[in-house]
């Protein structure tokens, strides 16, 4: 038996459709890209979804914690999911790697967002608290 990996396996791509059949792309497009020399040879295929989704868990936080370049368009990165530890390192491809910027800068924007709301929250139980301490007049001039 062959321990040879599967060449056309690397390039095949599963996607689930809305009725939940599975069907198979093969892109000739990367075979091309690998033959000619574009891209190094083993560089690796991201799961379907991104590279920001963690394969054990499926958590949707997987950041990288390194990264150098790795020849033309294609860079080695070491990944790590904060909810259960799993890490990886890989060659990826730039086009790849510009989509997980991206899923990261969305990540930023929604935790900077969800940090203004729970300040403006936290913000309003004090003022709340405050109103109520006054109106009760458990606040006094010597509290100051
Ligand atoms: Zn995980």
């Amino acid at each position: 038996m062959s321990t040879e990996p599967d060449r056309r396996n690397e390039n095949v791509k599963r996607i689930v459709l809305p009725s939940g059949r599975t069907i198979e792309v093969i892109s000739f497009s990367e075979v091309a890209d690998e033959l000619t020399g574009r891209y190094p040879a083993g560089a690796d295929y991201a799961p379907p979804e991104g590279l920001h989704i963690c394969p054990d868990c499926g958590s949707r936080l997987v950041y990288p914690t390194e990264w150098e370049e790795a020849g033309h368009e294609a860079w080695h990165v070491w990944l790590r999911c904060p909810n259960c530890d799993w890490e990886r390192d890989g060659v990826f491809r730039q086009h790849l790697l510009d989509e997980f910027d991206e899923e990261l800068d969305r990540g930023m924007e929604e935790l900077a967002a969800d940090l203004a709301r729970l300040t403006r929250a936290n913000m309003a139980e004090e003022i709340d608290r405050f109103v109520a301490a006054l109106e009760a007049d458990a606040i006094l001039p010597m509290d100051f």
